[in-house]
């Protein structure tokens, strides 16, 4: 059973879950977003929610996924 992502990451973890390209596209695949486990998630497996959340850097590594450039 893969339920280490079932209750979201933890807030700092983001940025480094965000180079992980197996739990970006397991989010992708579920549908349900890395922080909040809420849907629909874009290509980098976030909610629009979360998503205006995001600092600088965070922000950077989700418009690398959503040009399908990846981590
Ligand atoms: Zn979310």
């Amino acid at each position: 059973m893969d339920r280490v992502n079932s209750e979201g990451i933890k807030r700092e973890s983001l940025g480094w879950v965000l180079t992980r390209r197996d739990l970006v596209l397991r989010a992708r695949r579920t549908g349900s977003c890395l922080l909040c486990c809420q849907g629909p998630v874009h290509e980098a497996g976030l909610c629009e929610v979360c998503t205006v959340m995001l600092t600088e850097t965070e922000m950077k590594l989700v418009e690398r996924w959503m040009a399908g450039v990846g981590p």
